[in-house]
């Protein structure tokens, strides 16, 4: 999959610095906010079925737990860093805390390439992560989830060599498991349709009816795929959707004008949340370039892929319809390219807001698991709806009141939460 060499961490950081001048928080504190905690990087050896040895790095980083334990995904892909670990445990602490749920944030991962991986060493990529890692995780101190390229199969078979390890059964251990084994019924749709909440919200202040609407959305996995169906439930029309096409190594996007039928086009998507071109083109779809998703004459667009999608060019050339975008991905846009966003007036909802239903739901896995008693899916997404709805009112209302936009609000929200934190523990 496409990476490109810009530094997300920079890009957290830089975001940071910003918050922290309008805020005024003090050296200390900035010393402490604008790093992780604590870093690991180690060494993974793993038997291939060939017979041969081989080593995979695997890394976590917990950038703050102040407001409570550790909580981020673990990705799997070929071209993971340090960097862009750092920034999405960043990304985490601010996203718990604007949600206003008692975790910090933290994040890991593994560089391989799972598409290129037996089952079996998948699991022992998996089993061999926690080994390295258990005396610094747990329930009450750094708690894993999915994310791109891992699924719930890898949280049970990591829950699993914890819990071999511990000797005890510890479900809250970890996130995204399987429903039946400590899973929460709703944790798959959680992020896509924690977005189409925020989304509902941000229609309702611009006036606007979602049946009025068209979307374009980047990537076709767990977040755009729910963002779609929920949207499309809502009213509105999906008619672009770009993933990566693993054979052809670039992404493509997939185009229908009279809006994409959901349930044919999940029946042709892989489990990487890859489209198949050829029978994309039997059911009617133009496919054209990976990028195009973003030139649609469309109100809303969506990016639910990976980061640094949204570059200034790109910007520049949206189209004048364009009146959301809503952040399905963490990152997906350049600093430059915000700049410009902000300029247009286009209603941004920033990341931490706009996909904060994962994690949400992933603490409300948690308090299930720990207390051993699962809630019905109504219960569940319910709890989520009011979660998000009162997250996205309090950064609308503070935009409007410091005259900020939607994304600096969040922030500036999430980031005084954590300092207050840090204060109050007498940590700075
Ligand atoms: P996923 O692995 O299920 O899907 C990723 C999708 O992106 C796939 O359709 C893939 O084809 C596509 N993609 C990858 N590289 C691409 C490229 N260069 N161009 C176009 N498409 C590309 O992952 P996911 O869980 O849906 O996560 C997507 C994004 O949302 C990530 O940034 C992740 O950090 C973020 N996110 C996910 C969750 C969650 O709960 N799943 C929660 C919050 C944020």
């Amino acid at each position: 999959m496409h990476h490109q060499s810009f530094n997300s961490f920079e890009m957290a950081q830089s975001q940071f610095d910003k918050i922290a001048d309008l805020i005024g928080l003090d050296e200390a504190m900035r010393d402490l906010l604008r790093s992780p905690l604590r870093e690991y990087q180690f060494l993974i050896p793993i038997r291939m079925d060939d017979g041969r040895a081989k080593i995979f790095r695997g890394f976590r980083v917990v950038h703050n737990d102040a407001r409570g334990p550790g909580k981020g995904g673990i990705r799997f892909h070929p071209q993971e860093t340090i960097d862009t670990i750092r920034a999405l445990a960043m990304w985490m602490t601010w996203k718990c805390a604007l949600i206003d749920i008692p975790l910090g944030g933290s994040h890991g991962g593994v560089v391989c390439d799972p598409h290129n991986l037996s089952l079996r060493e998948q699991k022992q990529i998996c089993r061999g992560w926690v080994r390295k890692l258990f005396k610094d995780l747990g329930p009450l101190v750094d708690v894993p989830a999915p994310e791109i390229m891992t699924n719930p199969q890898h949280m049970l078979w990591m829950l699993d060599e914890y819990e071999a390890i511990r000797g005890e059964k510890l479900p809250g251990f970890i996130t995204g498991k399987p429903i039946g084994m400590g899973g929460s019924v709703g944790r798959q749709e959680a992020a896509g349709f924690g977005l189409v909440f925020v989304l509902r919200e941000a229609l309702k202040e611009l006036n606007i009816l979602p049946e009025d609407t068209t979307a374009s959305v980047q990537g076709f996995g767990n977040v755009g795929q729910y963002a779609t169906k929920l949207y499309q439930q809502m009213g509105g029309k999906v008619v672009c959707v770009s993933c990566w096409d693993q054979k052809d190594e670039t992404s493509n996007s997939y185009k229908k004008e009279s809006g994409v039928d959901f349930d044919s086009l999940l029946s042709i998507t892989d489990r990487f949340g890859g489209i198949d071109k050829k029978r994309a083109l039997d059911l009617g779809y133009e496919v054209l370039p990976g990028s195009d998703w973003l030139e649609q004459d469309v109100d809303i667009l969506i990016p639910a892929a990976i980061e640094n999608q949204i570059t200034i060019d790109h910007a520049k050339k949206l189209r004048p319809r364009v009146k959301i975008i809503a952040e399905g991905a963490n990152g997906p846009t350049t600093s430059e390219a915000d700049q410009v966003i902000s300029e247009r007036k286009i209603f941004l909802i920033p990341d931490i807001l706009a996909n904060a239903g994962g994690v949400t739901c992933s603490y409300f896995e948690q308090v299930q698991s720990n207390m051993n008693y699962y809630w019905e899916k109504d219960e569940v997404l319910g709890k989520l709806d009011v979660k998000m709805t009162a997250a996205f009112n309090s950064v609308l209302a503070l935009a409007k009141k410091k005259k900020l936009s939607l994304r600096d609000a969040a922030f500036f929200i999430a980031v005084s939460r954590v300092a207050q934190a840090c204060k109050d523990r007498d940590w700075v």
